[in-house]
């Protein structure tokens, strides 16, 4: 690389032109349930990412409820690769951006909007940080395969976008690079190493309906039998050891009149190892069977099933990641910029690719409250949004770090 500060020097002169860029994905909707709208923005980010020469596909996903999978890819003069991973969705629907008024506005040093931090200013971020690599470095740049990943629904889990990167990727892979926003402790930039694993559940009580009035003994309570078992679900959790059990919805009863016979919930789990996790789904999975509440007049029972509706595995601490931050901690140590690593509660597309090729996330720059689209005027509701000033500097960092990679992995081949 030339210098530290013809890098910066580079990065600031970008930085317009990569805000531009966001402002235009921001303005196109792309939630989860839109694909004409996600289709749209990934036609638009292969435009953008074409002059870097850029090729694109465009994988259709399993579930055609969604857009198409986007994949980038720009061959390079060595067979060694670097994967960086996004996603084209948000969780906001056109109505709701609508009604709250949410959309791009520049106050201060932050811009709001659906998806400036989760995940648009990521990817402005990925471009950003390819045109510094391009000027910068431009051997590096040319020497290495560059594919980009983008989840067309990430945020409603599509587990077919594991096999998506995974078909694309070797072990000439050096990292998959996934850029989730950055999360920030003081002045401390948090690169993620870790990520729980969330798998959601329904539990269905059938009991037996009767008169509530003439009949009453007759009934096995469906409700009351469902409640117990939430409470022993609620009981799962155990902070100690980073589980987490939220029961989310429940439903049951069709009048007051009736000892209801059906009641159902739903809900999930979290956690950050694949042994807890485990130990956390069979503790779900026995509640099921013979419930605890019968009729009076003939002991008939309630019965108790428990389903798994969707798993989604843990990214436990491993070394591979580990090793992929200290790139990150070793650039932010040059640059005088404080790195620290977390485990982070939330999924990414992490999840399904860090057993596959080393993985750090959080590589995009930083904002708070996604996934919220109210404001209110006394201040205590504020949408989505992402920091102007925290660009430049992430850039540079990112930069630096992909290039300490590239050069140690070369050292060993
Ligand atoms: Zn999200």
């Amino acid at each position: 690389m030339q210098s530290f500060e013809s890098l910066e020097e580079f990065l600031k002169g970008q930085l317009p032109a990569t805000l531009e860029l966001l402002r235009q994905m921001v303005g196109i909707n792309s939630w989860t349930l839109n694909p004409a709208g996600v289709n749209r923005l990934g036609h638009f980010t292969a435009e953008q990412f074409a002059p870097l020469g850029f090729a694109a596909e465009f994988v259709p996903p399993t579930n055609l409820e969604f857009g198409n999978h986007l994949v980038l890819t720009r061959p390079g003069k060595s067979s060694r690769s670097i994967a960086l991973v996004s996603h084209l969705d948000t969780v906001f629907p056109p109505e709701e951006e609508v009604r709250n008024d949410f959309r791009w506005q520049v106050e201060g040093d932050r811009i709001y909007g659906p998806g400036t931090q989760d995940i648009k200013g990521g990817t402005a971020m990925m471009w950003l940080v390819l045109h510094a690599l391009r000027s910068q470095a431009p051997k590096v740049f040319e020497d290495v395969t560059w594919k980009l990943f983008f989840n067309s629904a990430e945020e409603m889990f599509s587990p077919d976008f594991r096999q998506v990167c995974r078909a694309r990727c070797d072990a000439q892979t050096l990292a998959a690079l996934v850029f989730e926003a950055e999360g920030r402790l003081t002045d401390e930039r948090l690169m993620v190493v870790a990520r729980k694993g969330r798998a959601s559940w329904r539990v269905t009580v059938s009991g037996r309906g009767a008169h509530a009035g003439g009949k009453h003994s007759q009934g096995a309570n469906a409700i009351v039998q469902l409640s117990q078992i939430l409470t022993r679900i609620a009981a799962l959790t155990d902070y100690a050891r980073d589980l987490t059990f939220n029961v989310g919805i429940v439903a049951g009863g069709a009048g007051l009149n009736r000892v209801p016979h059906e009641a159902v919930a739903e809900g999930e789990f979290r956690a950050f190892t694949p042994e807890i996790f485990k130990q956390a789904k069979a503790a779900l999975l026995a509640l099921a069977g013979p419930g605890d509440v019968r009729s009076p007049a003939d002991g008939f029972r309630c019965d108790v099933k428990v389903e798994i509706l969707s798993e989604n595995l843990p990214w436990p601490r491993n070394d591979a990641s580990d090793r992929l931050y200290s790139f990150w901690k070793q650039a932010g140590d040059d640059l005088k910029i404080p790195v620290n690593l977390q485990e982070r509660g939330g999924l990414s597309d992490g999840n399904l690719i860090w057993d596959a090729m080393p993985t750090l996330d959080g590589l995009g720059p930083w904002g708070d409250n996604d996934h919220c689209s109210e404001r209110s005027a006394d201040g205590t509701k504020v949408p989505e949004y992402v920091e102007i000033s925290g660009f430049v500097p992430k850039a540079k960092l990112n930069t630096l770090a992909i290039l300490k990679l590239v050069e140690a992995r070369a050292a060993v081949s």
